[in-house]
């Protein structure tokens, strides 16, 4: 099988009998440098017909330089010996904290793919899209019902848009009141996207001080809420996985002077079906389907950032709405004038709104089950590792746990170099150096989807990398050791982008050849 290998530039050692079972590409060429000339895809038979083309001549492209010339058998090798270098949620534990890399279940994957759904078209009138719009009229009220709150846009496409919505949605409340206001307010926890989205939305950015617990200060917020803050951006649970248990005198302070509550709810995995934020005061709040309702991430499919919100936040939807009219049928509606306007094309990303009503559909009422797995989840590896590794704010965990390096920093070994070691032992890294408040962060959220040998092999993981931290640093310094490519330059491909690839050489972004 070692043939099939041509691409392997660097066979060191003889092949092994599991590397000839498996043959795994230590280098994978780029498409293009397979390219040869007079290879083809496909051929088909000489034209019987006239040749005649719909597109005018003067919109055709003609040569184009350097074009890659590959026969279909080898694209569909190339790219299945890529998929195989990947990680992903259905190969192992994937505790990437703060991105609830729950596993997605095939079900909603089959509902997305119901025809009906999947290939409705968004230019159909409403009058044949009932099914369509009764599905995301359908989610919204589940999601109105979860949240304690009064209406739901499914327009956001992800969670930091939905954060934008969010904000725009309170400026044009306080305009409407006559005063904008200018600053809103945002712990030193928050996630990064929250004081972009604040900003976008014109406000001024003052960071609060968190407490010895890892929580918001009620004095430190009580001298910072003045009538000139629009609001208190807020995550619950905060990104130290650390519940704000004072959130209704932080409601009272915040409301007391006029500004309104908002939550980034995208942790909201770990108390969704235990409480409800609308009875915590909280006003505003977006959600991402692609966390805690299991939509797929990243090259799996789009994200989507549904946003709650309060009655009087309500006419500031974006717009159009999705209506239930009096006979039953189902609508949208443009007439909404006090609206922030569109955000998204159609509807959003419908294929995640069919996914998430899936998911909540097959838990029904039993949905607090998730949240009480993920928080159970996320004390068992606080439990398991605390001896091993230093925790800086060391309260009861919600979905999640911050560990640091501190005790393997005085090795010489940091937090990314345990990410790389776990990956010699088949688990994806956890999210490093986040939150900025834990220096040598390793944010680690289990979620409720695995299970206790899942959590019980990642524990044994970091001890194994623990002990070889006091016993053979060089071992995980120079991890990792099993993965076709080691150690990448990290800021490399983002300073210097390379966007095109010439038979001569590749052009960076500057226009600079590089061979
Ligand atoms: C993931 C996340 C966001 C941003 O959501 P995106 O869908 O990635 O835009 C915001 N806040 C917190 C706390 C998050 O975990």
């Amino acid at each position: 099988m070692s043939v099939e290998i041509e691409n392997d530039r660097e066979t060191a050692t003889p092949p092994t009998l599991g590397d000839r079972l498996h043959p795994e590409p230590r280098h994978e060429l780029l498409v293009f440098e397979r390219s040869g000339a007079g290879k083809v895809g496909y051929s088909l038979p000489p034209l019987d017909v006239p040749d005649v083309s719909a597109i005018p001549a003067g919109l055709l492209r003609g040569e184009i330089e350097g074009e890659t010339e590959i026969t279909e058998v080898e694209v569909a090798r190339h790219f299945t010996r890529l998929s195989r270098l990947n990680f992903s949620i259905d190969e192992n534990t994937y505790p990437l904290g703060s991105c609830t890399m729950k596993h997605n279940p095939r079900t909603n994957e089959e509902m997305a793919r119901l025809p009906g759904f999947a290939a409705s078209h968004p230019l159909a009138p409403e009058e044949v899209s009932a099914g369509t719009l009764e599905l995301a009229w359908r989610l919204e009220q589940v999601l109105k019902e979860l949240t304690g709150l009064a209406r739901v846009t499914l327009q956001p496409a992800a969670g930091a848009q939905g954060e934008l919505a969010g904000i725009l949605m309170v400026r044009a409340a306080l305009e409407k009141e006559g005063n904008p206001r200018t600053t809103v307010l945002i712990p030193d926890s928050a996630h990064g996207t929250n004081p972009a989205s604040a900003h976008f939305a014109g406000y001024k950015v003052r960071e609060l001080k968190s407490n010895a617990r890892g929580t918001l200060d009620l004095d430190v917020l009580e001298g910072a809420m003045t009538s000139d803050v629009a609001a208190l951006m807020l995550t619950v649970p905060n990104t130290l996985g650390i519940f704000e248990d004072r959130i209704l005198e932080i409601a009272r302070i915040v409301h007391a002077k006029g500004g309104y509550l908002y939550c980034d709810g995208a942790n909201f995995n770990s108390f969704v079906g235990i409480a409800r934020p609308g009875a915590m005061g909280i006003d505003v709040m977006h959600m991402n389907l692609h966390k805690t309702f299991s939509t797929p991430h990243g090259g799996g499919g789009p994200g989507s950032g549904p946003v709650a919100v309060t009655t009087k936040l309500a006419p500031h939807l974006p717009r159009p709405t999705i209506e239930r009219r009096e006979d039953g049928s189902f609508g949208l509606d443009f007439d909404r004038p006090e609206s922030i306007g569109r955000l998204r094309t159609f509807l959003g990303n419908y294929g995640m709104f069919v996914r998430a009503l899936a998911y909540i559909s097959s838990y029904g009422n039993r949905i607090g089950e998730v949240a009480r797995g993920a928080v159970l989840n996320a004390n068992y590896i606080r439990a398991g590792l605390a001896a091993h590794y230093h925790l800086k704010y060391d309260a009861p965990s919600m979905h999640e746990v911050v560990f640091s390096d501190k005790r393997q920093a005085e090795k010489g070994v940091h937090n990314g170099d345990i990410g790389k070691r776990l990956m010699d032992y088949g688990f994806h890294p956890p999210t490093i150096s986040f939150p900025l408040i834990v220096h040598g962060a390793l944010m680690i959220e289990p979620t409720e989807t695995e299970s206790r040998s899942g959590l019980d092999a990642f524990i044994a993981a970091m001890r194994a990398i623990a002990r070889e931290v006091e016993e053979d640093p060089s071992i995980v310094l120079n991890a990792p050791h099993t993965t076709p490519v080691k150690r990448v330059d990290e800021v490399g491909a983002a300073r210097n982008l390379i966007l095109r690839w010439k038979p001569d050489g590749r052009e960076t972004a500057d226009g600079k050849r590089e061979t």
